[in-house]
C-alpha cells in the first residue's frame, strides 16, 4: 500500500471510529441575515451554522 492510501484510509478509519473532524459552516441566509438585519440578525447568523466532517461531510448531530 502506498502512503498516501494509507494516509487516507486511517484518517477514514477515524471518521468510522466516530472522531469526526468537525468544522463550522455558515449558512448564507444566515450571513445575509446578520447583515442586513444587524445586530438582531447575528442571532440568526449563529443558528444557522452547519458543522461538518471535513474529511467524510457527514453531518454533526
Ligand atoms: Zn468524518
Amino acid at each position: 500500500m502506498d502512503a498516501g492510501k494509507e494516509y487516507q484510509a486511517q484518517l477514514m478509519g477515524q471518521c468510522a471510529a466516530g472522531n469526526h473532524d468537525y468544522t463550522k459552516k455558515y449558512g448564507v441566509c444566515g450571513i445575509i441575515t446578520a447583515i442586513v438585519c444587524f445586530p438582531c440578525g447575528l442571532i440568526c447568523l449563529f443558528s444557522d451554522v452547519e458543522k461538518r466532517c471535513v474529511r467524510c461531510g457527514v453531518k454533526a448531530a
